[in-house]
């Protein structure tokens, strides 16, 4: 390339910087990850980023250790930052997007994340071609983007939403007794919640253990987090991956045994979490995640009695 076409090329790509309200083909850091699990097409998507108090990652610890880990991973001791990752899976027919971003809540100050709409966009995915939806569970983080203004004249008809009939029924009149979410959240969650189940329970596919949503997609219960959260599995050719939703967060694998703020059961999220990881580091599938950094494909590795993050190399 002439040298003046090389800086013209460059200082394109410097000048591209990512604009709020205007993320897509343009923005300088990627926001999509393309993976293959034998035959089904995998598209990790960020929603972006929420910043949430350092103590939510784990409530019951001693605020001196929880402190140390925060400083040992190079993070400010008081702020989480915490991704936020959607995926979007092809496989025979179907186009599957599995959870969809916080969408807009102005009221919740979290203006970094609620961008999957216009970051499937860029990636070239209109609303109209996704066949059916997950939802790991119902918080806003994981149902928001469908409740942006206009998303959901722009989704088929025929749209399948399919989520655990326990997390449809806890909705109903949710527990957040055991929670530890900073303040305005319960309330927010609820609202998104009943917002959600009014807007869309005509096209919502509960299921109760375990349902394959399309060839080597099953989304399976775990209750844990909410009564009715779940994971998705993938499997075809021999590789597997599993899209654990919130089971598993950054510090879950090195002390897995933390209950995270937004868990309704948090010795039950921790078990769930221990059995996956187990689960994971023994059969040597990948791992993606909600809250694991973007992309978050990695592995899992046991490490004494706790695990070990691994993550996956890109490939490009
Ligand atoms: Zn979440």
């Amino acid at each position: 390339m002439p040298t003046q076409t090389l800086l013209r090329e460059t200082n394109r790509s410097l000048d591209n910087t990512s604009r709020p309200g205007r993320p897509g083909l343009d923005e300088l850091v990627p926001s999509r990850y393309a993976q293959k699990v034998g035959d089904i097409d995998v598209l990790v998507v960020s929603d972006g980023v929420l910043s949430l108090p350092g103590e939510m990652l784990g409530h019951n610890a001693d605020p001196a250790i929880r402190a140390a880990w925060l400083k040992d991973m190079f993070l400010p001791p008081d702020t989480l930052e915490w991704a936020l990752n959607v995926v979007v899976v092809r496989s025979g027919d179907r186009t599957i997007l599995v959870d969809a971003g916080l969408g807009a809540d102005p009221d919740l100050n979290l203006p970094r994340a609620g961008r999957t709409v216009q970051r499937l966009e860029a990636a070239g995915i209109d609303l109209g071609s996704v066949t059916d939806v997950v939802l790991t569970h119902l918080h806003m983080d994981h149902i928001g983007g469908l409740l942006v203004d206009g998303v959901r004249d722009r989704l088929r008809p025929d749209l399948k939403i399919h989520v655990a009939s326990a997390e449809a029924e806890f909705w109903e009149s949710p527990d957040f007794s055991r929670v530890s979410m900073p303040p305005g959240f319960p309330d927010a969650l609820r609202r998104a919640s009943k917002r959600f189940l009014k807007e869309y329970r005509s096209q919502m596919r509960t299921f109760d253990a375990q349902h394959e949503v399309a060839p080597g997609v099953v989304v399976q219960r775990t209750g844990g987090h909410t009564p009715g959260h779940s994971v998705v599995r993938l499997a075809s050719g021999g590789d597997r991956l599993t899209f654990a939703g919130d089971a598993v967060f950054q510090v879950g694998f090195e002390h897995p045994d933390w209950f995270n703020g937004f868990e309704h059961d948090p010795e039950e999220a921790a078990r769930v979490r221990v059995n996956l990881l187990r689960e994971l580091s023994t059969n040597r599938e990948s791992l993606v995640a909600t809250h694991l950094s973007f992309p978050s494909v990695c592995h899992v590795a046991v490490d004494g009695d706790a695990f070990r993050w691994v993550p996956g190399p890109w490939e490009y």
